[in-house]
């Protein structure tokens, strides 16, 4: 597993915590960015989250953090948004 989709899932966790609790301020959740090392924390609300996760090929990072084989497709002042080609035009 790649370490974007290691965070993804931690976050698809942090949701449904949320969910359960009923969040309706914004939560930390987990930068997906390719840096195992990056602890970057993003606040967004669930209805937010679920709307970008509604893309397969999204993550979540923060702004200026990349995912491998990803482009930015959407920056907002507290999070970005990248989108991954598909496999065929990855490289490495
Ligand atoms: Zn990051």
């Amino acid at each position: 597993m790649q370490t974007e989709d290691v965070f993804r899932s931690a976050n698809d966790r942090i949701a449904e915590k949320g969910r359960q609790l009923g969040w309706t301020l914004p939560g930390p959740f987990l930068c997906e960015c390719s840096d195992v090392r990056c602890c970057a924390r993003l606040e967004l609300t669930l209805e937010a989250y679920e709307e970008l996760r509604s893309r397969r090929h999204r993550y979540l990072t923060a702004p200026g953090h990349e995912v491998e084989g990803a482009i930015e497709i959407r920056r907002t002042q507290g999070f970005a948004l990248v989108e991954k080609l598909s496999r065929a035009a990855r490289t490495g």
